[in-house]
């Protein structure tokens, strides 16, 4: 263990006292405070705790639409209409820790444990590339047989698979327990995209209280855990609270100093926040009756805020989420979000895949990758995007941060997001999703506002139906 392993350790940057009175002062707020906080967001600089606390207490129906049209507005000036897909992956669900939320729970003698063995692993990334899937998110439970190496071994398994037909996957995010620094460094080395670790609840007795057992119980470890990725050469990392363990409004501005630190300490806050709501889960009664529901308005509210505070970090939905709300929350600020998903270890191959004996949650939106392709396209008029650009070119942690805030998203991520859709298009997708698919490139890029760039889009999408493949900008 190095010396930052141990400094980070005991160290919690969550100033507990800070958040409960910026949630005393928030309460009731005028209106005018509300709409002063939306005018200083709608200028994408960010706004404080004390503000997102504000606009989430809010309590006037009409300002809230105000603070969705204002979420919509900074989605739209920087996203698009984008959308960027990913799949969850998951390797094992062997776990030693005891959280009381989740199926993997060491307590559940119910669940059926497996982990896969690289010839499984092998054939679940055959089954996603031939859905069209570019971008995984590997998702692991903790234990201590399967160390950083092992880790990193899966993860060199899953780039290695490629085929004629199906290309091969371009980003391998990963959410797995905390690593030391020697571990992240691993990670780095196999070229992981972005490192994922949800704290949960930033409420320590709260947290104490849902950890029963295992390495997880220590807050401060998995609190610290993000910045030591950072030492280890990870520079995208990704947080995250699940929701429905302590009060939602703490939680967020859990996740906004948590996100300020990691700004101050490395330049760069993170690349993506993580919402999970709770879901049902074997065996656990806690995930049936989260002792701190989110009703649907104010998870809404939830993301609004998020996307007001964090212009430029992606906001992450699951198929947690049923899938008309999902759209509604897109709109609001959500720019990735994963389809067709499966939550337990090899369930892409198992032809009886409902099956909550394995599985570490249920899943709200059980639609196929192809039906949310066509969905979001001909209901909303959304972009499936499967980009990778950046990260294959370097650009990522403060780089990729720099050149989102010279507005490079609408111009680099638009292009590329098409040119990965009409991939996705020749290659994987069903006669109905193809046609609405064309429709809509077309109709992109009848609005490019620039004749050159429309141009050259034109001939690499002319190059992509003639067979070349992984065309980027
Ligand atoms: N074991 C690793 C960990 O705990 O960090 C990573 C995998 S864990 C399966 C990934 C995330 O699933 C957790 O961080 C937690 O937020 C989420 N999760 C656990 N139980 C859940 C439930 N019942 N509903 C929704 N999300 C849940
Ligand atoms: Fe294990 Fe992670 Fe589930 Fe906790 S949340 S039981 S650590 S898989």
């Amino acid at each position: 263990m190095s010396t930052l392993d141990s400094v980070n350790e005991s160290r919690n940057f969550i100033d507990e006292a800070a958040i409960w009175d910026a949630m005393k002062r928030a309460v009731n707020p005028a209106p005018a405070l509300v709409r002063e906080i939306l005018a200083k967001g709608l200028e994408r600089k960010g706004i404080t705790p004390f503000e997102a606390a504000a606009l989430l207490k809010n309590t006037d129906p009409g300002l809230d639409e105000e603070i969705f049209a204002a979420a919509r507005s900074i989605k739209q000036g920087i996203y698009g209409n984008r959308i960027v897909l990913f799949a969850p992956l998951y390797v094992t669900n062997e776990c030693k820790n005891r959280c009381a939320y989740c199926g993997f729970n060491a307590d559940n003698k119910d669940l059926e444990r497996r982990t896969l063995t690289p010839e499984e692993l092998r054939r679940e990334v055959e089954v996603l590339e031939d859905l069209g899937h570019k971008r995984l998110l590997l998702v692991y439970g903790e234990h201590p047989k399967l160390g950083a190496q092992w880790i990193a071994e899966t993860v060199r398994t899953v780039y290695d698979v490629t085929s004629e037909k199906s290309g091969e996957i371009r980003r391998v995010n990963i959410n797995c327990a905390p690593l030391d620094v020697a571990g992240y460094r691993l990670l780095h080395e196999v070229g992981i995209g972005t490192y994922q670790c949800f704290q949960e609840t930033y409420h320590k007795e709260t947290y104490r209280k849902v950890h029963l057992g295992g390495i997880k119980r220590n807050f401060e470890w998995r609190l610290n855990a993000l910045h030591r990725a950072q030492e280890g050469g990870v520079d995208d990392v990704a947080l995250g609270a699940l929701f429905g363990l302590f009060d939602p409004v703490f939680e967020v501005l859990g996740l906004l100093h948590h996100a300020a630190q990691l700004e101050k300490d490395y330049g760069v806050g993170p690349h993506t926040i993580s919402f999970p709501r709770m879901e049902p889960a074997l065996n656990s009664d806690m995930a049936y009756n989260p002792p701190f529901p989110v009703q649907d308005h104010l998870f809404k509210k939830i993301v609004a805020v998020l996307r007001i505070a964090v212009p430029y970090t992606g906001l992450i939905l699951t198929t947690r989420e049923k899938a008309d709300f999902r759209t509604e929350l897109i709109e609001v600020g959500v720019s990735q979000m994963s389809a067709g998903s499966r939550t337990y270890p090899g369930a892409y191959q198992d032809p009886n895949y409902d099956r909550p004996e394995v599985q570490q949650f249920c899943v709200g939106d059980s639609r196929s990758l192809d039906e949310v392709i066509r969905s979001v396209v001909t209901e909303h008029g959304f972009v499936p995007s499967w980009c990778t650009a950046c990260y294959r070119l370097g650009r990522t942690g403060e780089h990729f941060m720099e050149l989102a805030k010279k507005g490079f998203i609408q111009q680099f991520c638009l292009p590329n997001g098409l040119l990965t859709f009409k991939e996705y298009l020749e290659d994987y997708a069903s006669p109905g999703t193809r046609e609405a698919g064309e429709a809509m490139i077309a109709r992109e890029l009848e609005s490019f506002p620039d004749a050159g760039r429309k141009a050259s889009l034109q001939r690499r999408l002319e190059r992509i139906h003639q067979g070349e493949r992984d065309l980027y900008y």
